[in-house]
């Protein structure tokens, strides 16, 4: 903790002591604990400066050198390195900073090129899809007709499935990117589907941008029309998103771009959030280092030491691998819907996973089979291959001690009761305290603030 309070929250501190004391308990949960939730990171202090600088103060609609507001000349020089640095880094002719997330970013991209009721193809969500690609309870599916692919019981995309649905359905959009997805995405054959359509192809690369950027993964550059991304995944920014047009996206549609900053704002937003883009410059800054490089390869390194450590210890895997940051446990060997007690036992030891969905999962979207888990943010605070080891043992000491005791009850009238005794139990579980003990002595090793540039 020491060095986080040297920089954290001063002024706070002196102001508004209920706030402070929040943060530092978040702070300390942070740093005792194991980050393993596939979609986090830990981002440098130079993140956080600029994300907390004065830019946060300002308003300024439209985009460089066309503002509705004066004082903005600092605020397009800021803008303008961001996107300079994304389009360099993702070798691009245009980018868009502005979405203030991921889902907003991908509105934009339903904005641009679609008209409402128009048909979306995109990847299932208990598939591993995101909410935003065509599922039912989102706009995505209410202002558009969405359709969705899925992956065949190996784990792979079925890509015979997307074609022959491309074929019938005649999307006008598809997206390929997933927030549970360990196999590298099929960009190529996707395009190749998008083109006989004459469909627009959206890479979704929220979580794997970091690894495109640092060559640990395949780039949808020469594939996509639309590349969406957030900023603070594996791309170790603050929380935001970008939307790039390829090179192939202008030659289907030379208005592309212009269609795409128009949809981000007047269309969707309304003031960008300076400070948000000062951060994605500087994060963008940082991604342009070598060290970004080894980073992101020591990720995937990670993820697959990870992933054999599971192995050895007889826990499935989703197709037996990864080939990036992601893992999904296979708990069905145990039973189904176990996910929910190892989320919640793994949190009481401090390491923090979420429950997900397998690939034919006999449970349900409440209670999956799964557990999803990844290694941005342990890579970032300086694990590597041989530390894989220690997680993979704490993770499946805890899944063999809960699997093995709890199940869900098939009558779904005592799934609450039965949840309810487990949550007593677990608290005073012997292996789950002993694991937590372990955790918090190993992190202490590994500070949350001492490999970056602090
Ligand atoms: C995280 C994610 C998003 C959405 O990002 P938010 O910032 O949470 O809105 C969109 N698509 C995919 C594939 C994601 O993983």
């Amino acid at each position: 903790m020491s060095n986080l309070k040297t920089f954290f929250g001063e002024s706070v501190k002196n102001t508004d002591h209920e706030v402070y004391s929040i943060i530092k308990k978040e702070m300390k949960r942070m740093e005792e604990g194991l980050e393993m939730i596939p979609s986090e990171n830990v981002v440098s202090f130079a993140v956080i400066n600029a994300l907390g600088s004065v830019f946060t103060n300002k308003y300024s609609e439209g985009y460089a050198g066309k503002r509705y507001y004066g004082g903005n000349e600092h605020v397009d020089e800021v803008e303008r390195l961001a996107i300079e640095r994304a389009k360099k880094l993702f070798g691009v002719p245009h980018a868009n900073v502005q979405p203030y997330s991921g889902s907003p970013a991908n509105m934009a991209v339903y904005f641009a090129v679609c008209k409402p009721g128009d048909t979306v193809l995109g990847m299932n969500l208990p598939d591993g899809g995101h909410l935003t690609h065509g599922w039912k309870v989102n706009f995505s599916a209410t202002f558009y007709k969405g359709v969705g692919y899925h992956v065949k019981p190996d784990g792979y995309i079925d890509i015979e499935e997307v074609r022959k649905l491309a074929l019938e359905h005649k999307p006008k959009l598809i997206w390929v990117g997933a927030t549970a997805y360990v196999r590298e995405f099929p960009f190529e054959e996707l395009s190749k589907i998008a083109d006989e359509v004459g469909a627009y192809l959206a890479a979704d690369i929220a979580h794997i941008s970091g690894l495109v950027i640092g060559g640990a993964h395949k780039s949808p550059a020469p594939f996509a029309h639309v590349i969406t991304t957030t900023t603070h995944k594996t791309l170790r920014g603050p929380r935001g998103a970008m939307i790039m047009v390829t090179k192939k996206g202008l030659e289907k549609d030379p208005e592309l771009a212009d269609k795409i900053d128009k949809a981000v704002f007047p269309g969707l937003q309304g003031g960008p959030h300076d400070h948000q883009t000062a951060a994605i410059a500087v994060a963008l800054g940082e991604a342009m280092k070598p060290e970004f490089t080894d980073y992101a390869h020591q990720i995937v390194k990670n993820s697959r030491a990870l992933g054999k450590a599971l192995m050895d210890r007889e826990i499935k895997i989703v197709t037996n691998g990864t080939d990036n940051h992601m893992i999904l446990i296979d708990l069905t060997a145990f039973g189904k819907g176990k996910g929910v007690f190892v989320q919640e036992a793994l949190d009481l030891a401090n390491i923090t996973l979420n429950k997900n969905t397998i690939p034919a999962d006999p449970g349900s979207a409440f209670y999956p089979s799964g557990v999803r888990l990844g290694t941005p943010a342990i890579t970032t605070r300086g694990l590597k291959e041989k530390e894989m080891e220690f997680v993979g043992d704490a993770i499946a000491r805890v899944i063999k001690e809960v699997c093995t005791k709890y199940s869900l009850p098939d009558d779904k009238a005592q799934i609450k009761e039965t949840l309810a005794k487990f949550r007593e139990e677990i608290k005073h579980n012997a292996v789950v305290h002993q694991v937590k003990k372990e955790v918090m002595e190993f992190c202490e090793g590994f500070p949350l603030y001492t490999k970056l540039d602090y």
